[in-house]
């Protein structure tokens, strides 16, 4: 095992990504695992980005492959995953690895990464305001928004299995508090 793995997981629209990008733009030495996944591009997104869009064939080709080191079908045809050669490109690269995945896979990436690894559960104030959050970010359908909120209530049953649980109602705080977390591990 060579660099660290920072773990961010949530309820869909709890504001994982809003977080991770925040301390990526700091000088923590961290470097995005950009994951697999089989849903529709979203506006402004980019293959390589945000992530390797592939069709679910070749999600499941990658599968059969034994590709990835964790994968799940987040919603029907929506399949998400880490890929082994992702975790190995940005170690090579001599960074660390900073995570935005879903409750079941954070805790995955926790057992494979053990002490290597911080997860943190990013805790919205309440179901109500997430869907507020999933409302206005205005990527989702009616249908994948009651998607999203119906798999919120079980996902907000294992957060004591994380790290720590960060509370995110006031952004710039939750961002403060991500970066003390997140600077604290890394020095260890
Ligand atoms: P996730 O990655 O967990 O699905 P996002 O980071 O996309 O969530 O955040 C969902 C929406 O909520 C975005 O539009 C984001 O700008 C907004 N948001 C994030 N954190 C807060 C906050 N503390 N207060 C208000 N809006 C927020
Ligand atoms: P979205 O469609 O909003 O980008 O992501 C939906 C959910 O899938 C989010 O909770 C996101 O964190 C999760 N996700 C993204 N990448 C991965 C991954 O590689 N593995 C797992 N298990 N979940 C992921």
């Amino acid at each position: 095992m060579e660099g660290k793995a920072v773990i961010f997981s949530a309820p869909s629209g709890a504001g994982k990504t809003t977080i991770v990008r925040h301390l990526l733009e700091q000088n923590l030495n961290l470097e995005f695992s950009i994951s697999a996944c089989s849903r529709p591009k979203r506006k402004g997104e980019e293959n390589g980005k945000d992530y390797y869009f592939l069709t679910v064939d070749e999600f499941k080709k990658r599968i059969a492959e034994d590709a990835f080191l964790e994968w799940e079908e987040v919603y029907t045809d929506n399949f998400y995953g880490t890929l082994k050669s992702e975790v190995q490109r940005v170690w090579d690269s001599g960074r660390h690895l900073i995570f935005d995945v879903d409750v079941v896979g954070g805790l995955n990436l926790k057992k494979f990464f053990g002490d290597h690894a911080l997860a943190i559960f990013v805790e919205p104030p309440s179901v109500e305001v997430l869907e507020q959050r999933l409302r206005s970010r205005d990527t989702e359908t009616e249908e994948s928004v009651a998607r999203r909120i119906g798999k919120a209530h079980e996902e907000m049953q294992v957060k004591e299995q994380f790290d720590y649980v960060l509370l995110n109602d006031d952004l710039s705080k939750a961002c403060n508090m991500a970066f003390e977390k997140v600077n604290s591990f890394l020095q260890k």
